[in-house]
């Protein structure tokens, strides 16, 4: 799938709540973002960024792949930490972020299940950086 650049409207709008994860549309889309993500050498990709306005995003780390689908923060450290962050919207631009070091992430998972994740160090940087842009929010305007 093409990845969606900046400016394009659609990546600064809010995206929609997903009502059936099973959907099968849903199910193939999950399939091929994480295949677009591990193409292009990202370790998340959210669906604004391929034109799907919904409330879905996948993330890679150390060779795990997860799904997330309408996911929320529901608890944020109290430490922060800054680090250079990019994103597959902005190629080659790389950005000091200050962030929630940890976070408590709900959510439904590729089978429809409620899940809760308590993320820290870089799946919590990369949770946010994919829930921001669900909310339509950049990293550059950070
Ligand atoms: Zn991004």
């Amino acid at each position: 799938m093409k990845i969606i650049a900046y400016p394009d409207p659609i990546l600064e709008k809010k995206s929609e709540k997903i009502k059936n994860p099973l959907d099968p549309e849903i199910q193939k889309l999950i399939i091929d973002m994480i295949q677009t993500m591990r193409e292009n050498k990202g370790i998340g990709l959210a669906a604004p960024q391929i034109g799907k306005s919904i409330r879905l995003c996948v993330i890679e780390i150390d060779k795990k792949s997860y799904v997330f689908i309408n996911p929320k923060i529901t608890s944020e450290s109290k430490e922060c930490d800054i680090s250079e962050e990019g994103c597959l919207s902005f190629p080659g631009k790389f950005l000091p972020i200050k962030r929630f070091s940890g976070v408590t992430v709900r959510y439904l998972n590729e089978k429809g299940e409620k899940c809760k994740i308590k993320a820290e160090a870089l799946l919590a940087r990369a949770l946010q950086h994919e829930i921001d842009h669900l909310n339509g929010k950049l990293f550059i305007n950070k």
